[in-house]
């Protein structure tokens, strides 16, 4: 299977779905990362910090966009690495982004045409009216850009039309164990990624400049990924939700279900303590 994910800023990728990423990884699927801004403005916290201290470090207050630009892009690929993303394709437009922009709608199509995935994963668009959310301005293009590889002809843009089989999103802060306990959309779609927690605090720990690093990966993985691994009866889950309605032969039950212990399910959730096994590196 071939992924692709679509994301906003270069660590959106690893927080959102860095766990099922590795995991594809280990079953030997293609991964390419699609970031469309730089990010060199979110969470700069290596440069606005430095700029509150009396005592400051030269290169840092002196760094201009390129070299920004640059870190980041080296945490990024440092974290791929972790994770197993095979390929990383950055847009660079800048993070100030607030509103769809036709040609970006055409550089994200043209990329998907470019890159056939089956699966595209990107975050869940939230309320429009929050304009100043950049995710949701990048989610909004992505599935414009979905769309038009879908609709490219031969005859008009010299390839032919890209189908994606299923589009998966993330961050979306609504999880529930059933479809009864609260009306609408939610998180209905779990991957465990217990087996693989290590790495995705491994790549958050890349994110030095952006203060991800230490004590946020861990509490970040403890808490929103501990919440999805309640919702999914493990240690820890990436939660997602799904665009297309899927289509069986049969009625399925997972294999988790088959396993899952109503009276234990708790305790076994319980079990990994996350800081322990993958202390804060005092070095
Ligand atoms: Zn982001």
């Amino acid at each position: 299977m071939k992924i692709l994910t679509i994301y906003a800023h270069p660590a959106d990728t690893i927080t959102n779905c860095g766990g099922t990423l590795a995991r594809h990884a280990d079953a030997g699927d293609e991964i390419t990362a699609l970031l469309v801004t730089h990010g060199g403005r979110i969470h700069a916290n290596r440069y606005a910090e430095e700029w509150r201290k009396a005592d400051r470090a030269q290169e840092i207050v002196d760094a201009g966009l390129t070299e920004i630009v640059d870190h980041k892009k080296h945490e990024l690929e440092r974290a791929a690495e972790y994770i197993g993303i095979q390929k990383l394709v950055t847009l660079d437009h800048d993070d100030t982004l607030a509103a769809v922009n036709e040609d970006i709608v055409e550089e994200i199509a043209e990329q998907i045409a470019r890159e056939q995935p089956d699966v595209i994963v990107c975050d869940y668009p939230k309320n429009p009216v929050m304009a100043t959310d950049p995710h949701t301005v990048i989610s909004t293009m992505a599935l414009a850009a979905i769309a038009r590889a879908g609709s490219y002809l031969q005859n008009l843009d010299g390839r032919a039309e890209t189908t994606i089989k299923q589009v998966f999103f993330t961050a979306l802060q609504a999880t529930a164990n059933d479809a009864l306990t609260h009306y609408g959309v939610r998180n209905d779609y779990f991957v465990d990624i217990t087996p693989v927690v290590g790495r995705k605090v491994a790549a958050m720990d890349c994110f030095d400049s952006q203060g991800y690093s230490g004590l946020f990966a861990r509490k970040l993985i403890e808490s929103a990924n501990g919440e999805f691994g309640r919702s999914a009866g493990v240690n820890f889950a990436e939660g997602f939700v799904r665009l297309n309605s899927e289509t069986h032969a049969l009625l399925t039950v997972t294999e988790a279900a088959r396993a899952a212990d109503p009276l234990t399910r708790h305790v076994t959730y319980s079990q990994l303590d996350l800081r322990a096994a993958f202390p804060v590196r005092t070095d």
